[in-house]
């Protein structure tokens, strides 16, 4: 279903017909030139060939300052996809789950099939602004379960989940003997930044792509224990051998002007969150998201069909039936300059399904 909408869109364009395009995960926002020439150096200097299959030592070093933990417990991936499905493969044996709180990003659980396990979600409610249902959790949870995975802020709600919440998931997973896999993906552009977590028995997999607009770039990590990532080194060796050296010149120079960059990138993503709000609060039930650039609103009928109308207005936006059982939903990604937003909000209000 969502692939046939993405196939439409890209006839569409191919047309010449101009889309408003709201459906993805990727930042409108491009590295800064700084991160581009450090790339550009660093090919110039030959840092092209065959490398550790964990990181570079400078970046691991700067990840490593940044977490409080050492370049141990790094280990730097093709963005945090491959951090989080690497984890899953070497967490995982045939036959087990995981579990994860949906609305989810649906690549988990294709992630999880491919890995020979199962994902089971447990369904937060839009009506309880999509708290933690942490009594579910323990009853979803059984013998075959293995990890427990939290997107905080989430894909698709943008939705930050408080410490305290996230230490009562750890609490069920400790006494489950379970491990809980952070994805971080979003946690720098929380619009209250928070600090990073303190390090634990636990695994993290932060980005690149979405604060720094890096998501060619594909540049990610992994936050584990010593033991966990010699592990994952080993499986890094044999699949995609190392993260290609310019790159993660890149991702340093990146972590370099971290805090210049999140700020922007925040600020950015906080005037969209406010725009979207006053717009789509006039028809739909909109909450302030905490992070990010996606807003979730429920639309009161059903998404793909609403989705296609928009399409046909020259909007693309995500039913939220990709995300789990939200038939109402959809997710739009405040990926536009204010104006194109603007006009693309008045549109999405203003479009009807006729019954
Ligand atoms: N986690 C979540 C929740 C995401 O939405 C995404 C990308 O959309 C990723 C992880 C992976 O991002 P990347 O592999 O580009 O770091």
């Amino acid at each position: 279903m969502l692939y046939q909408l993405s196939e439409k869109i890209f006839a569409l364009e191919a047309q010449g017909k101009k889309i408003t395009k709201l459906n993805l995960g990727e930042p409108d926002w491009r590295p800064s030139e700084k991160v581009a020439e450090a790339a550009r150096s660093a090919l110039a200097l030959g840092k092209d060939r065959y490398a550790s299959a964990q990181g570079e030592l400078a970046l691991m070093e700067k990840i490593a300052e940044i977490h409080g933990c050492k370049p141990e417990n790094v280990v730097v991936t093709l963005g945090s996809k491959w951090a989080i499905y690497a984890t899953i493969a070497l967490t995982l044996k045939q036959g087990e789950n995981a579990v994860t709180f949906s609305p989810n990003w649906p690549a988990y659980a294709s992630m999880y099939r491919q890995a020979g396990g199962t994902l089971k979600t447990v369904e937060l409610k839009q009506e309880n602004n999509f708290t933690l249902d942490l009594e579910q959790l323990e009853k979803t949870i059984d013998e075959k379960t293995r990890l427990i995975i939290l997107n905080n802020p989430s894909n698709p709600t943008s939705r930050a989940f408080s410490d305290k919440e996230e230490q009562a998931v750890l609490d069920i997973a400790n006494k489950n003997r379970l491990r809980v896999l952070f994805d971080d993906a979003y946690r720098d552009l929380l619009f209250k930044p928070r600090k990073e977590r303190p390090i634990g028995e636990y695994f993290t997999a932060c980005s690149f792509s979405k604060t720094f607009g890096m998501t060619g770039w594909r540049a990610g990590y992994l936050i584990a224990g010593k033991d966990f990532v010699k592990k994952m080194v080993a499986f890094n060796q044999i699949t995609l051998t190392n993260v290609p050296q310019f790159v993660q010149a890149g991702a340093l120079e990146a972590l370099e002007e971290k805090d210049t960059i999140a700020r922007q990138a925040r600020k950015t993503c906080e005037e969209r969150a406010e725009l979207a709000q006053r717009i789509l609060g006039r028809k739909f039930n909109v909450p302030m998201p905490d992070a990010g650039f996606y807003v979730f609103p429920k639309i009161n009928s059903d998404a793909i069909e609403f989705a296609k109308l928009l399409l046909k207005k020259g909007i693309a936006i995500t039913p939220g039936q990709a995300f789990g059982n939200y038939p109402e939903n959809i997710r739009i990604s405040l990926t536009a300059n204010l104006e194109e937003l603007k006009m693309a909000l008045e549109k999405i209000v203003e479009a009807k399904i006729q019954k």
